[in-house]
């Protein structure tokens, strides 16, 4: 029987670093990508910040266009090269 993973709930971005993922921005509109520098950003919003709300508010720091999150295990893969993107975050209404 095969068994199921244990699901792994990703809501916050504090959970996101607990579960050892790293998060990458990437803009479509001019083609900037990169990884987002997690520490940096949990203490700029707290770890309890919801993955739905920085979707709402994340905007490319070059353009300031909407940006596309992508997680990934962090041991998964290589970072790329680079300085990590920061997120800009729209003015809440
Ligand atoms: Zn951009």
């Amino acid at each position: 029987m095969a068994s199921k993973l244990p699901a792994v709930r990703l809501n916050t971005i504090g959970q996101i670093e607990e579960h050892g993922y790293a998060l990458r921005l990437d803009c479509p509109s001019c083609a900037r990508g990169a990884d987002v520098d997690l520490p940096a950003l949990l203490r700029q919003l707290g770890r309890d910040f919801t993955l739905p709300e920085l979707r709402r508010h994340a905007a490319c720091p070059h353009c300031g266009g909407a940006v596309t999150l992508t997680m990934r295990l962090e041991a998964a893969g290589t970072r790329p090269d680079g300085h990590p993107m920061a997120i800009r975050l729209k003015p809440r209404r």
